[in-house]
C-alpha cells in the first residue's frame, strides 16, 4: 500500500477507501467475501509478469518452471477438494468457465434447457443479453409456483419436450438444495449433458454442507471468489477425460490466451486453505448464520422466498410491505449495510426495481459473526426499511453497525 501511495496517490486513496468501506459496513452481497491476506499477497505478486500460454510442462513460453509449480499445485488441490479427476484453472471467471463448457461441446443453434434468470439463473445459462442466450436455442426451466423451490417434474417433462443437448443447474439466488441425482436422472433420459454451475455453493460443497455434483455432472464450473473465498477466478472440473481434453483445449486457446499465473497462484492458495479443517466449520456456520437471519427476518414480519433457506443466501419479497428491492437496497446503504436488489420468482415489479433484496451470509461470518450478530442484523434491517424516511435513524443504525464491525475485524 506505501508503494502505490508513493507512485499513485489517486488509486492510493481509492484503495484506502474502499479497505475503510469493506471493514465499516455489514456486507451481506451473497456473492462476496473477504478473501485472506495469504490469497491477496499471492494475487499481488511477481507472478503477473509471467506470460505462460498452455499447460504445466506444455507451454509457449520459456521460464515456466516456477509457474508450473503454482498451477500444478492448483489444480491437484482443487482435484483433492471435490473429488474430481480433471481440473482446468485458467478461467479468468465464472464467465469464462461457462463459455469454454458451452464451446466444448455444443454447436451454435444447439438447445440448452437452463435455469431461468428470473427464477435465480444467472446471465450465462442463456439469458437473451448474454453469449449464451445469443448462440443456442434457449428454453427455460424455473421453480413452482407453489413452494417457490425447482420444479423437477415440470422440468422432466419439458426435457422430454424440448430434447436439449445440455441442461445446466446452478444459480445465482436459489437458496434451497439442488437435487443433482435428479437432475443427472433427468438429463440421462433424454441424453443431454448435464452442466452444474456451483459458483454459488461451491464453498458448501467443499464444505460438506450442500451435496456436491461431481458424481452426477458432466461438466461443474465455479467461480472462486464466492463463498469458496479466493481471489476473483473460474474453474472447470469433469470426470472425463475426453471432456477434459475439449475444456483445455476450449479454455486455451479456445477462448483465452496467456492465463493470469497470479491468480492461479491465489486459487491455489485458496484451495489450501477451503481443506483445512476449520472451512467445514466456517461453511457450517455460514448456512447456520443465514438460518438465524431468515428466522429473525420472518419473525418480524418479512417473506422470505420458499419459507427459508438451505445454504448461503435467502430472498426477501418487499412487495407485501409496500417497498421494493432499490428502495431498500439504497436505504439500506445509508444505514451502513450492503445487499443487492433482486428479483422475486414471479415477479410483479418492474425489473429495474426488484420486488425484493437477496441476502448473503459468507462475508460476515468470515468476519466471526455467528447466530445472536444476525439477530441484531435483522432488527437493524428491520429498523431502516421502517425508518427510512428519516436520515438520524439511518445514521444512528450507521454507527452502530461501525461499533459492531470494530469487533469483527477483516482478514
Ligand atoms: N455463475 C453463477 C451461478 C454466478 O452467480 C456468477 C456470478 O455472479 C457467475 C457464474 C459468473 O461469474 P463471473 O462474475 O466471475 O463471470
Amino acid at each position: 500500500a506505501d508503494v502505490v501511495r508513493q507512485k499513485d496517490p489517486a488509486i492510493a486513496d481509492v484503495i484506502e477507501g474502499e479497505e475503510q468501506r469493506q471493514q465499516g459496513n455489514i456486507e451481506l452481497i451473497a456473492s462476496e467475501n473477504f478473501a485472506s491476506r495469504a490469497v491477496q499477497a499471492a494475487q499481488g505478486s511477481c507472478l503477473t509478469n509471467k506470460y505462460a500460454e498452455g499447460y504445466p510442462a506444455r507451454r509457449w513460453y520459456g521460464g515456466c518452471e516456477e509457474v508450473d509449480k503454482a498451477e500444478q499445485l492448483a489444480i491437484d488441490r482443487v482435484c483433492e477438494l471435490f473429488g474430481a479427476k480433471y481440473a482446468n484453472v485458467q478461467p479468468h471467471s465464472g464467465s469464462q468457465a461457462n463459455a469454454a463448457v458451452y464451446f466444448s461441446v455444443l454447436q451454435p443453434g444447439d438447445k440448452i434447457l437452463t435455469m431461468n434468470l428470473a427464477h435465480g439463473g444467472h446471465l450465462t445459462h442463456g439469458h437473451s443479453a448474454n453469449f449464451s442466450g445469443k448462440f443456442y436455442e434457449v428454453t427455460h426451466y424455473g421453480v413452482s409456483e407453489k413452494d417457490e423451490r425447482i420444479d423437477y417434474d415440470a422440468l422432466a417433462k419439458q426435457a422430454q419436450e424440448v430434447k436439449p443437448k445440455m441442461i445446466t443447474a446452478g444459480a445465482s439466488a436459489y437458496p434451497r438444495v439442488i437435487d443433482f441425482a435428479r437432475m443427472s436422472e433427468i438429463a440421462k433420459s433424454v441424453g443431454a449433458y448435464l452442466f452444474v454451475d456451483m459458483a454459488h455453493i461451491a464453498g458448501l460443497v467443499a464444505g460438506g454442507v450442500h451435496p456436491s455434483p461431481m458424481e452426477y455432472a458432466d461438466f461443474v464450473t465455479s467461480t472462486t471468489h464466492k463463498s469458496l473465498r479466493g481471489p476473483r477466478g473460474g474453474i472447470v472440473l469433469t470426470n472425463q477425460e475426453d471432456l477434459a481434453k475439449k475444456i483445455n483445449a476450449m479454455v486455451f486457446p479456445g477462448t483465452q490466451g496467456g492465463p493470469l499465473m497470479h491468480v492461479i497462484a491465489a486459487k491455489a492458495v485458496c484451495f489450501h486453505e477451503a481443506l483445512q479443517p476449520g472451512f467445514k466449520e466456517y461453511q457450517k456456520q455460514i448456512v447456520k448464520n443465514a438460518q438465524a437471519l431468515a428466522a429473525e427476518l420472518g419473525t418480524l414480519g418479512y417473506r422470505i422466498v420458499s419459507g427459508g433457506t438451505d445454504n448461503h443466501l435467502m430472498l426477501v419479497d418487499l412487495r407485501p410491505r409496500g417497498l421494493n428491492g432499490k428502495i431498500a437496497s439504497e436505504t439500506l446503504d445509508h444505514a451502513g449495510i450492503t445487499v443487492n436488489k433482486n428479483g422475486i420468482p414471479f415477479d410483479t415489479e418492474k425489473i429495474t426495481l426488484g420486488g425484493g433484496i437477496r441476502v448473503g451470509t459468507p462475508a460476515v461470518t468470515t468476519r466471526g459473526m455467528k447466530e445472536a450478530e444476525m439477530k441484531q442484523i435483522a432488527a437493524w434491517i428491520h429498523e431502516a426499511l421502517e425508518g427510512r424516511e428519516k436520515p438520524e435513524v439511518l445514521e444512528k443504525i450507521r454507527s452502530e453497525v461501525a461499533e459492531l464491525n470494530k469487533r469483527f475485524p477483516l482478514p
